[in-house]
């Protein structure tokens, strides 16, 4: 998978959560709750799985990223 993708998968379930959250403290919808908890798990899988450097396939860490803090290879995302 690219970086690229994985990191529009990331932001994308990120900003989904958030809006479950804000949107399940007003509303009692326990549906919400359950894509939350979906949403989250594909946010998980997606960021311990593919958030890693193309050089040295070492864990990037934070979302916001430069450069891989292993092997310096640049992260252009
Ligand atoms: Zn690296």
């Amino acid at each position: 998978m690219d970086l690229k993708t994985v990191k529009f998968i990331l932001t994308t379930t990120f900003l989904v959560i958030i809006a479950a959250l804000l949107i399940g403290s007003f509303t009692n919808n326990q549906l919400l709750i359950y894509i939350m908890l979906g949403f989250f798990a594909i946010f998980a899988l997606v960021y311990l799985v593919g958030w890693r450097c193309p050089e040295c396939k070492k864990h990037l860490g934070k979302l916001v990223v430069r450069k891989c803090k292993h092997c310096g290879h640049r992260i252009d995302v």
